[in-house]
């Protein structure tokens, strides 16, 4: 059967030099990869539960209040406890920040390399067990979890040669009787806030980023996945990162969250979430706190609802095969899913049959058994999710799914859902679900297609399936998202080949790992120097 495992990336020829190449994936077709994964997951399982404190300038925090992160596949499993930053914490974590930003800022840009280089090292060597923690954390399956943590370790290895680069930058020109330079200087604190979803990879990247460039960081992990951020501040710390370069605060979004973003001293906010909490971000730090100086720059990658357009001439088999994998790998939980299928109404009927064995086929289970779907992240997430199916149901006709698969166990499990019939514009249409439900939408022509994409506030990812060049020009043309992929699902994105992030509100087109990443954590210092 089918899995929606992602592809064998090419091996890597050579490390930190030569051309960037990105992590390569694991067969687990193979069964010795396939072993040592069960024992990864044997040894992680058995150091859960485990408590984490803050970390605060390198001091071990408690606090009274706790986060309990749970498994969603299992939720009476508690994967770690975490200690809960209130808004007493922002001044501390501050002051560490702001002190270790007058060394590290002055770090060479070698050493601060040298670090991100290490760090991908060490997570290459143990690679399985990161993943085994987003088996657990988050409910992903083997590739997904392998896709996460192959993507750390990328965001490495390509911010670290980035900011190499960076040192070599020039002014275009140099005038006659001057030297000039330009030199690419940290921007101060920032506050870190990943999302749970890639929550080793986002929140890593951002981080790295971060302090790749000279930074200091607050970062404040998702309240659903800090185990996985804990073990990698864990990591940072071994291979030699000095205290209060990255803070580990885990606490309340709307607390402790909101009130790091309005610090004055705060000089930027790199978030990835949700459009409300972007949008909020955004206001908070637009309005001055008494005592600072600077407009806080704010990096933020927000929701998508993302479109797969099927084309009359298209390859239906590799059609439904994209659209099945982009809809439901990881339970739909990606802001680049496939929340939409516009197909052409002469291939409609045909489509939707062939989807719906696919889909049939997905298996909804325990993560740690290699399902190929596991459980949404929390309840409170299933049932907005199962929300969205019944009214999808009232709105268009049930293909498959459609309900909570408790066959699967006692977590939040939901059938991989097909939802026909929906129509332009409607609720299941327009807004994110983050789930697996996928809405197919009867296009007249490519033309309509192409405008029932675009009609959305949205803009992160999209795909085209079609054998003709004239429309695949039209799309690259016309299909306003910041990643478009055609013939392939809009999953996916590889570091240094597909650079990442959204039009619209979908975000400010930040294009992590790509070769603009790091200005955003920079300013840029032109020196003109009259030669004597
Ligand atoms: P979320 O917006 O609920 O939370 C994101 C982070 O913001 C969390 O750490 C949360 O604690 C924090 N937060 C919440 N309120 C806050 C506030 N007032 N001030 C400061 N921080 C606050 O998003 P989520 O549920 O964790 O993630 C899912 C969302 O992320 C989806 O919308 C998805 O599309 C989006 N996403 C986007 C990208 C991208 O690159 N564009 C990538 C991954 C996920």
């Amino acid at each position: 059967m089918a899995t929606l495992e992602a592809p064998v990336r090419p091996a890597r020829a050579s490390l930190h030099s030569g051309p960037f190449v990105t992590e390569p994936f694991f067969d687990f077709r193979n069964e010795e990869n396939a072993r040592r994964m069960r024992s990864a997951i044997a040894k992680v399982r058995g150091q859960l539960g485990r408590e984490y404190d803050l970390i605060i300038g390198g001091k071990r925090v408690k606090t009274t209040d706790k986060i309990k992160s749970l498994n969603p596949s299992k939720p009476s499993e508690i994967v770690g406890i975490h200690q809960k930053a209130g808004k007493e914490h922002v001044e501390p974590a501050m002051q560490a920040a702001l002190k270790a930003f007058e060394s590290w800022s002055r770090t060479s840009i070698e050493e601060r390399a040298a670090l991100l280089f290490r760090v991908g090292d060490a997570m290459r060597q143990r690679k399985m067990e990161y993943m085994a923690w987003l088996v657990f954390e988050v409910s992903k399956n083997w590739a997904e979890a392998d896709a996460d943590i192959s993507e750390t370790i990328d965001f490495c290895e390509f911010y670290a040669r980035e900011a190499l680069r960076f040192a070599k930058a020039q002014t275009p020109i140099q005038l006659p009787g001057e030297h000039d330079t330009l030199h690419y200087i940290p921007l101060g604190v920032g506050a870190v806030i990943p999302p749970w979803n890639f929550p080793c990879a986002i929140m890593a990247g951002m981080t790295l980023a971060s302090i790749v460039s000279g930074n200091t960081v607050i970062l404040k992990p998702s309240s659903d996945s800090p185990t996985i951020a804990a073990k990698f501040v864990e990591l940072l710390e071994e291979c030699g990162m000095p205290e209060g370069v990255v803070n580990f605060c885990p606490g309340a979004g709307a607390s402790f969250g909101d009130a790091v973003v309005g610090h004055p001293k705060t000089r930027y906010i790199a978030f990835t979430g949700s459009r409300e909490v972007g949008l909020q971000i955004n206001k908070t730090a637009a309005t001055q706190a008494p005592g600072q100086i600077w407009v806080k720059r704010t990096i933020l990658e927000m929701g998508g609802k993302d479109a797969i357009i099927v084309d009359a001439d298209a390859d239906i088999d590799s059609a439904v095969e994209g659209v099945a994998q982009a809809a439901f790998g990881f339970q739909g939980q990606k802001c680049s899913a496939c929340s939409r299928a516009i197909v052409d109404e002469r291939v409609y009927d045909k489509f939707l049959q062939q989807l719906k064995a696919r889909v049939e086929q997905i298996k909804v289970g325990d993560p740690a058994e290699n399902a190929n779907m596991g459980a949404v992240i929390n309840e409170g997430s299933m049932k907005t999710i199962l929300g969205y199916i019944e009214q999808g149901k009232k709105d268009g006709r049930l293909i498959t799914g459609g309900e909570r698969a408790t066959n699967a166990g006692e977590g939040y499990f939901i059938q991989p859902t097909v939802i026909a019939d929906i129509q332009p514009r409607s609720k299941l249409e327009q807004e994110e679900i983050f789930g697996p439900v996928l809405a197919v939408i009867k296009a007249r022509g490519f033309d309509h297609a192409l405008e029932i994409a675009n009609d959305t506030e949205f803009g992160l990812t999209g795909a085209v399936y079609t054998s003709s060049r004239d429309k695949i020009d039209r799309a690259i043309r016309e299909f306003h998202v910041g990643n478009l992929y055609i013939n392939r699902k809009c999953t996916g994105a590889m570091v240094g080949a597909h650079p990442f992030g959204g039009f619209n509100m979908s975000g400010t087109d930040s294009k992590s790992g790509g070769p603009d990443y790091l200005y955003l954590f920079t300013q840029a210092k032109a020196v003109g120097e009259k030669i004597a």
